[in-house]
């Protein structure tokens, strides 16, 4: 039985600043346009729905951007997260590489998700704001949330995908212990809710559809503004905390990833852990393989185009240059809910597309499988969504077993599974399938991407 290694990172040793990895970018960011009138927008068009010091965030140029005393106060609850060397795992696998792990699953909501919620509610709620709105689709930002605008005085209504609402009966619990509220979505509150049962009454809701309803109460309620969990600049800001931490950590072990892994729905936690290893690659020091890990019925940079489009169904967003698989994709039910977004955050892409970023697909059999494996060396249950990145993880070291390669594995525990095992029963029970996505509704998607000049 091998030992376990952990490495905890001195609360003095907590990063000061976040890391914004566009101050490295060798190529800038396209703008986000204004679908109205094509052209760039600025920050005053933003400014119904975010506090301008968000908006800021989302377009600064400045590397380090300093951490407010509050948000630290709160991030010391359970920050420095451990980095753990999976040396049980390794064992298990029989392999010469080392695998480490961050572990995000120690969080109050049980994820990496409240390292943005509480500096969002932070910036909200200094600039005056009582009341967010928002969307989720498992549950996980919007419990996050919901914990952070407990901290912060502020009211949380959350729209929560109608499938999930229905099956996640315990995320919706644990919003309204926080104090936050939880709506089905689609729901008769908005006019994008409306327009869809209008027309299916049965709708069993999506990400893009609640994203419609959240925005459009933050747009026409003065004392309300918006908040999103990832995909945006500065929510990929905020989680620099992960992989900022990670490097004094492998200072601390004297290690070194050569390959660093997170699975992405919007991209927020692989940002996070992978941005601050990319940029001291971009700006000359040394280089890592990174791998974003996405589900196979949901495969938004191996199957999705490199386009403008709108973060919503009903379209009331402006657009962003990402990869997508279309605004009004509905991919199939599986149970990584976190992973269901028809796009991808634009830094994401953009660096997939300057191949600073591997993109790979994965099954959710595969991955539940490696999840398994994962809590029986190391006795921690991955959320569904973190599996993709174990699986990968096991599969890079299985092929460094192969090759006689000692290579430095890193990957991101974005979270734990206590709330998804039903997941587990079903995979335990051979109950999950392997759906593909519907190749023609994805052409139907990608035929009616808004036209771009
Ligand atoms: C929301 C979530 C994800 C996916 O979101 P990203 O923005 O891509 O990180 C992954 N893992 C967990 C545990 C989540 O809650």
């Amino acid at each position: 039985m091998s030992d376990t290694i952990k490495y905890i990172l001195p609360e003095e040793k907590m990063p000061a600043n976040w890391y914004n990895i566009q101050a490295d970018l060798p190529k800038p960011l396209a703008p986000v346009l204004n679908p109205g009138t094509g052209e760039p927008i600025g920050p005053d068009d933003l400014a119904p729905l975010f506090p301008m010091e968000l908006i800021m965030q989302e377009v600064s140029q400045e590397r380090e951007i300093e951490i407010p005393a509050p948000v630290r106060n709160v991030y010391r609850q359970w920050r420095p997260s451990p980095l753990f060397r999976a040396r049980r795992l390794e064992a298990a696998l029989d392999t010469p590489a080392k695998i480490y792990y961050k572990n995000e699953g120690v969080s109050p909501a049980g994820s990496h998700k409240p390292n943005t919620a509480v500096a969002q509610a932070f910036y909200n709620a200094e600039s005056g704001i009582k009341k967010l709105s928002t969307e989720t689709g498992a549950g996980q930002w919007g419990s996050s949330l919901a914990f952070a605008g407990a901290l912060f005085d502020l009211e949380v209504r959350v729209f929560m995908v109608k499938v999930s609402y229905n099956q996640k009966p315990y995320r919706r619990a644990l919003m309204e212990t926080y104090g936050g509220s939880c709506i089905p979505s689609p729901s008769m509150e908005t006019e994008a809710g409306r327009q869809i049962l209008k027309y299916d009454p049965d709708s069993p809701g999506s990400l893009g559809i609640a994203i419609s309803e959240a925005v459009e109460i933050a747009a026409t309620h003065d004392d309300t503004k918006y908040a999103l969990g990832s995909v945006l600049n500065h929510v990929l800001l905020h989680q620099s905390i992960i992989g900022l931490e990670a490097m004094s950590q492998f200072e601390m072990a004297d290690d070194y990833p050569d390959i660093v892994i997170g699975c992405a729905g919007g991209g927020s936690n692989f940002g996070g852990i992978a941005f601050p290893f990319i940029g001291e690659g971009l700006r000359g020091g040394r280089k890592v393989r990174s791998i974003a890990v996405e589900p196979s019925a949901c495969p938004t940079m191996t199957r999705g185009k490199y386009a403008y489009d709108f973060g919503d169904t009903g379209h009331l967003t402006p657009l962003m240059l990402c990869h997508t698989l279309g605004s009004t994709f509905m991919p199939p039910a599986f149970h990584a809910g976190g992973l269901r977004y028809h796009g991808m955050a634009p830094l994401v892409s953009h660096l997939v597309e300057l191949g600073e970023i591997e993109p790979r697909a994965v099954h959710q059999n595969p991955s539940f499988e490696a999840g398994l494996i994962f809590a029986r060396a190391e006795g921690i249950v991955p959320a569904p969504e973190s599996t993709h990145a174990v699986r990968t993880a096991i599969d890079e070291a299985l092929r460094c077993k192969q090759e006689g390669k000692s290579e430095t594995i890193l990957f991101n525990l974005s979270g734990h599974g206590h709330f998804d095992m039903s997941a587990y029963s079903d995979y335990l029970d051979g109950k999950l399938t392997d759906q593909d996505y519907d190749h023609e509704a994805l052409a139907k998607s990608l035929s009616e991407l808004p036209q771009v000049g």
